[in-house]
């Protein structure tokens, strides 16, 4: 998979938590918690190929249906993955619509769903042609903590099981690199941008053979082509870097050990996006509720030694706008930066 581009709140501040995460080239994304998701177009709600999910409170999953609804009857499979309780709450789900007319179609849906536990992670494999029942299921019985819940050739999902009164996961998505072309390079051989150089990038991250030709147009504008080899275009224009990281906290208590897990899921993240619901000043009623305070959250963030962070699901009961909530978090932030710790 190549890299993936801004990842995007689905829902303003205080509405329903959701990060859309698109990929580049356009084709595929992903969906960390899928609450309210009716602001996401058509468009993108079908280029979704996996969707994770920290825990089935309503506000993190009632879009569910939403996505179910637009994708029926496509060819499709969508990932899903969730935490303890998750295969039960997705049958359940489905068990509630009927399905008697669904072997009808020609076009093959499966929903691959996965479960995660600090002890087991079972997969079951749901066939809309199958009235959604499992078709097959896998149990792995791996306990490594974070747990890499999915990878490819360009990145990899890691999850950490939190508390939130429940098990809540918490997810990092990390690139293996990123790939940048150095336009001197380019402008010296007198070669033009175009899509020529997707299809390099691409040749790359999925370590083709260097051998492999590419069709490069002679100059702009120009119908002739020139031929070259994948490898000696690399080494002439792409500068490789480090990958991007993201991650996305949603719905924790603000305890030690969550604190301890984040740290180590998050660490360095070039993005967290963490939940704030609550002001500090009314921690005792987010302790209550299993839930961070916009101060808590930037000393998290901070602790992870996040480059950058961004708070979402702020309380409706608040009228302070979102300046104050980002006060309190970046002083916190600040502080716990300057301690160097
Ligand atoms: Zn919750
Ligand atoms: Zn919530």
């Amino acid at each position: 998979m190549p890299p993936f581009v801004s990842p995007a709140l689905v829902n303003e501040t205080s509405g329903d938590p959701g990060l859309f995460v698109p990929f580049t080239y356009d084709r595929f994304a992903y969906l960390f918690d899928i609450g309210d998701i009716n602001p996401l177009s058509s468009r993108n709600l079908l280029k979704i190929s996996h969707v994770f999910v920290s825990h089935t409170h309503m506000d993190h999953f009632i879009g569910f249906d939403t996505l179910l609804r637009i994708i029926l009857g496509r060819e499709k499979t969508l990932h899903l993955f969730g935490p303890e309780g998750f295969l039960e709450n997705i049958e359940g789900k489905l068990s509630g619509y009927s399905w008697n007319l669904v072997n009808n179609y020609s076009n093959l849906l499966i929903l691959e769903v996965t479960e995660l536990t600090d002890m087991y992670r079972r997969t079951r494999t749901l066939s809309c042609q199958h009235r959604f029942q499992p078709i097959a299921e896998d149990v792995r019985r791996d306990t490594d903590m974070p747990a890499v819940l999915y990878q490819d050739d360009g990145h990899k999902v890691t999850a950490a099981i939190l508390d939130h009164g429940l098990p809540c996961l918490g997810f990092s998505l990390e690139e293996h690199f990123r790939i940048n072309i150095r336009k001197d390079a380019l402008n010296r051989l007198g070669l033009p941008a175009g899509p020529w150089l997707h299809e390099l990038k691409e040749a790359i991250y999925k370590e083709e053979n260097p051998d492999k030709t590419i069709s490069v147009p002679a100059g702009r504008n120009s119908a002739d082509k020139k031929t070259f080899q994948v490898g000696d275009l690399a080494d002439e224009l792409a500068i490789i870097s480090k990958g991007q990281k993201i991650s996305y906290i949603a719905d924790v208590a603000y305890t030690p050990e969550n604190i301890s897990k984040i740290r180590k899921l998050a660490m360095h993240s070039d993005h967290l996006f963490i939940e704030a619901a609550f002001l500090d000043a009314d921690r005792a009623h987010a302790k209550r509720k299993k839930h961070l305070t916009a101060r808590q959250a930037g000393e998290i963030a901070g602790l992870a030694n996040a480059r950058r962070f961004t708070l979402f699901h702020f309380s409706p009961r608040y009228t302070a706008p979102a300046s104050d909530f980002y006060k309190e978090a970046n002083a916190a932030y600040e502080a716990v930066l300057n301690r160097g710790t």
